[in-house]
């Protein structure tokens, strides 16, 4: 993939403060009043999702939306979700609790293009239809229609900007492009966990990219890593979307 597009694949969006709910169950009646058809959905718990990870001083709970028809499937998408967990314990941070929706999107939109259709819903639309605000989502969409290498991106009240679409704080949006044969070669010889690249935009609140000659996760020049630097952790510890536990 063209570095154009890589730069292009981490677009970030502006934010503003939310409510935090700490844990809480969104049921399937919740998701169906909110507009989205049939969803089943199934709590992961941090045991599930790293059995080795150490003890944490930080929680997170988050939701995800895997979009049926997308092009997303749960085999795609749990081995990165485990292996985010995995690289969030460098921060002393647990993903404690996932709730993951499977669900017919509102209007049937699977394609990112197709929320910026006039007069339909939009991406803000899809993300205030998720039950419980202010904690982390994730939504699982088909390609990226208007950049088809775009892999993902996410939006957070940012540091260093200011933003005028709060409705899209605290999200990630990823496409079926990060799981191309293409993407998975290049991964081969440089390891990278695109979810865990986006959620660290959102928990550091750092919109912009660290091509610095040290390697991290937030450098996506050339050579990657899953690796996040002790400066970035502390920033992801200050995150309100973290519970502390102890
Ligand atoms: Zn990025």
């Amino acid at each position: 993939m063209a570095m154009r597009n890589r730069i292009l694949a981490c677009l970030l969006m502006l934010l503003a403060p939310h409510i935090v709910f700490a844990s809480a169950d969104i049921t399937a009646e919740d998701w169906t009043r909110s507009g989205f058809g049939s969803p089943q959905i199934h709590s992961l718990r941090a045991e599930e999702l790293c059995s080795d990870c150490k003890d944490a001083d930080y929680a997170l709970d988050m939701d995800v939306v895997l979009l049926r028809k997308s092009g997303w499937t749960e085999e795609e998408f749990l081995p990165m979700l485990r292996e985010t967990a995995k690289i969030y314990s460098q921060c002393s941070v647990r993903i404690d609790r996932v709730e993951l929706a499977l669900a017919d999107p509102p209007q049937g939109r699977t394609e990112w293009g197709k929320y910026k259709d006039e007069g339909g819903a939009t991406v803000a639309d899809l993300r205030r239809a998720v039950p419980v605000q202010g904690r982390l989502a994730v939504f699982l969409l088909g390609t990226f229609s208007d950049n088809t290498e775009s892999t993902g991106f996410s939006s957070a009240d940012w540091r260093n900007s200011k933003d005028t679409r709060p409705p899209l704080f605290n999200t990630v949006f990823l496409s079926t492009a990060s799981f191309i044969e293409e993407y998975r070669q290049e991964r081969v010889s440089n390891p990278y966990n695109l979810l865990a690249h986006e959620m660290l935009h959102v928990l550091t609140r750092q919109g912009s990219h660290f091509n610095l000659p040290e390697l991290n996760l937030l450098n996506i020049w050339k050579t990657r890593t899953n690796m996040i630097l002790p400066q970035h952790c502390a920033w992801v510890q200050e995150s309100p979307l973290l519970r502390k536990l102890r």
